[in-house]
């Protein structure tokens, strides 16, 4: 029997410890966290991601700033935005909606967070301090990842494990997250030859490549960990019901592996909780409050 990693179960575990620990220590900070959350343009996705993060702030007890700029809004205006943000004493912690429109510069806008609010991790010094193995702001969804594993006790030291992706929001973070924590780590990408083959060596598999269904049962190891980052909503054929899957196509690999996501109900949910991880250890690093959340951080 296979165990199914339930990242929504996890999350809401979390979340729970998360909300004693803002109750515990709201007063000594004469505030409650803040998160500032700045979307640009009309993308309908980002909607719904913005709308999540906003409803787990606040079952938390996390107070949220959004800022939805315009479309026609220009790099000037948000750099701005973020300058003052950056100097906000209310916020803690700060993350541009992805994507943005493709006329905006979005790399230069990370870089102008200041790496103590940069909640994503992707600023490059937040990256440079992950390359390093020195603690920092860690990326949400391979932050997820590491906890998944570590709440069944899932080992990485000494672990073959292969990455599909090696872009800077999941792949490249996540495999450097698992090198720290003595992986032997692959990383592999749109040109890797002989993927199957590549991944059937792994005992842990993360498939991240943004392609539906694109690991079946040929690319698993008996007895492997399959982790699936991938979302996707297919159109069913009669066009009327949309379906959600994975990069993972899990009915076929559920019966060869030890141990697998969901979709939904994996990744998604922690990539959320770390968000809310990531704001508290920066507000209790603001206040210097107990550090009792530590072992959430990869
Ligand atoms: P991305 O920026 O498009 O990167 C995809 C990576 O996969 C690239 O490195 C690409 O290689 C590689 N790739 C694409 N096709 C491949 C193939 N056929 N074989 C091997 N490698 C392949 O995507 P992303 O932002 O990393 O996200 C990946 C997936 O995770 C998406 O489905 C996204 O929606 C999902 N996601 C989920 C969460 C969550 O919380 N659950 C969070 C973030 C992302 P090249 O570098 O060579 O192009």
């Amino acid at each position: 029997m296979s165990l199914k990693l339930d990242g929504k179960k996890l999350s809401l575990e979390i979340e729970e410890k998360l909300n004693n620990y803002i109750a515990k220590n709201k007063k000594m900070a004469k505030r409650a966290p803040g998160l500032a959350v700045i979307r640009v343009g009309e993308d309908p996705a980002s909607g719904v991601y913005v709308k999540n993060k906003e409803k787990a702030c606040s079952r938390v007890g996390i107070k949220s700033f959004i800022f939805h700029l315009k479309e026609n809004v220009d790099q000037k205006e948000i750099e701005q935005l973020i300058n003052e943000l950056n100097f906000n004493d209310d916020i803690d912690g700060m993350l541009l909606q992805l994507p943005i429109p493709k006329k905006i510069d979005e790399q230069r806008l990370i870089s102008y967070i200041n790496p103590s609010k940069d909640v994503d991790g992707l600023n490059e010094k937040n990256i440079g301090k992950l390359v390093k193995n020195e603690p920092g702001m860690r990326s949400c969804t391979p932050a997820g990842i590491i906890n998944l594993l570590r709440s069944q006790k899932i080992t990485v030291e000494g672990k073959k494990i292969v990455v599909i992706g090696r872009s800077l929001l999941v792949g490249k973070p996540l495999s450097l997250m698992l090198l720290n924590l003595n992986g032997t780590v692959t990383m592999t990408h749109s040109k890797t030859q002989y993927l199957d083959k590549v991944c059937k060596e792994a005992d842990i598999l993360i498939a991240a490549a943004g392609k539906p269904n694109l690991v079946d049962s040929s690319y698993v190891k008996e007895g492997a960990v399959v982790i699936d980052v991938g979302i996707h909503r297919l159109k069913s054929s009669d066009n009327n019901k949309t379906n959600l899957c994975g990069d993972v196509l899990l009915e076929d690999v559920i019966p060869k592996v030890s141990a697998y996501t969901p979709v939904p109900g994996g990744v998604g949910p922690m990539t959320v909780t770390m968000l809310l991880v990531n704001t508290i250890y920066s507000w209790q690093k603001n206040f210097g409050l107990s550090s009792t959340l530590n072992d959430l951080l990869p």
